[in-house]
């Protein structure tokens, strides 16, 4: 099958054309009548000249932006859309309301192989990661539901880390000024601790935002919440994030789950501090939700932030929207309505 011009760089598209015995400058005029004139048709895009459509016509595919099959509307304002992806990879995208603008919380994989067992997407496994395009399909959609989208974060379905040719490529896209133009800086991607992108984006010139999962401060409890600590422990993890900062003089965020009578703990904020001292971090703390809906009340989650104040951490207690939706962070589980949610008991990891 022929790849779909819609996941190529401006970059990709120029070497692309240079490949097909064209004028690489034509490389601005195509990605434009793409990105942003939503041209439908290879063979009709827009101040492209027709020999050029011609070439790239027979090279590409100019495949229909994908359309979310169904859309939720929380009390909130939060919007989860769903999309199936050739392949029944089925994925899920929320926006996130606030005050006068909004969020887009975007999927990079359909499922995910991380397997954290507070998350209901873990808990599907690994269906396949998405192309570019289907990234991009899954903004678009957030674009129509949205009035003010300011913000992009890759906290959705999957890894963005193991996926990080496709979530950078389309970085790239929506970025391009000939595209979209949404700013860099104001996209966030969120990882478990997946070292070597961490490397990697601490000497690249994308200028997007880095947020890691702590999810536990010791060892034994994060690899059996998180299992990429097998892979990749969280003090080396902590080490890249250290060099990252200092490289970009960048601050970072963190973000830690707060499972009740799990990771909660004096002893649990105590060993969070030290872990994290020196890092210019924001630590987001993150009322734990089951997957299908809102989950109880996290009695100690004021005592752990002030816990953690007290040590000098810069803390602060995440808003959580959509949970009634099975929106909020790792709820999503792009089953088709809420009653198809994955069962996976509020107690599930208690008595580890
Ligand atoms: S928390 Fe993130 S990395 Fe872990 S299983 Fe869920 S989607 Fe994957």
């Amino acid at each position: 099958m022929q790849p779909d011009l819609r996941g190529l760089t401006r970059a990709d598209i120029a070497a692309a054309l240079v490949g097909l015995g064209e004028k690489p400058g034509n490389a601005g005029a195509v990605f434009m009548a793409v990105h942003r004139r939503g041209a439908a048709d290879l063979a009709l895009l827009p101040n492209v000249p027709a020999r050029v459509c011609l070439a790239l016509g027979r090279a590409f595919t100019l495949a229909p932006l994908p359309i979310p099959e169904r859309k939720l509307v929380a009390p909130d304002g939060t919007r989860k859309l769903l999309f199936r992806f050739p392949g029944e990879a089925t994925a899920e995208c929320v926006v996130l309301p606030a005050k006068d603008h909004q969020t887009a919380c975007l999927s990079s994989q359909s499922g995910c192989a991380c397997g954290c067992t507070f998350c209901a997407t873990g808990a599907l496994g690994l269906k396949r990661s998405l192309t570019p395009a289907e990234i991009i399909a899954q903004y678009e959609a957030c674009l129509r539901e949205a009035v003010d989208l300011r913000s992009l974060v890759f906290m959705g379905m999957g890894e963005p880390f193991l996926n990080w040719e496709n979530v950078r490529k389309a970085i790239m896209i929506l970025s391009d000024s000939r595209g979209r133009h949404f700013p860099q800086v104001k996209m966030t991607v969120s990882t478990v601790g997946v070292i070597p992108v961490i490397e990697e984006l601490t000497t690249s010139d994308l200028r997007v935002r880095l947020a890691v999962s702590v999810v536990a401060a010791d060892p034994e409890l994060r690899a059996r919440l998180a299992p990429m600590e097998n892979t990749y422990p969280l003090n080396r993890v902590l080490a890249a994030v250290r060099r990252y900062c200092a490289a970009r003089q960048a601050h970072v965020m963190l973000e830690y789950i707060l499972l009740p009578g799990v990771n909660d703990r004096p002893s649990d904020s105590a060993l969070l501090a030290r872990l994290i001292e020196g890092i210019p971090c924001r630590l987001n703390l993150i009322p734990y939700n089951p997957p299908g809906g809102p989950g109880r009340a996290t009695p100690r989650i004021k005592e752990f932030q002030q816990e953690l104040i007290a040590a000098g951490v810069l803390a602060y207690l995440r808003q959580e929207k959509g949970a009634s939706i099975a929106a909020a962070c790792g709820q999503l589980a792009a089953s088709a309505d809420r009653g198809e949610q994955p069962v996976v008991p509020f107690t599930f990891y208690q008595g580890l």
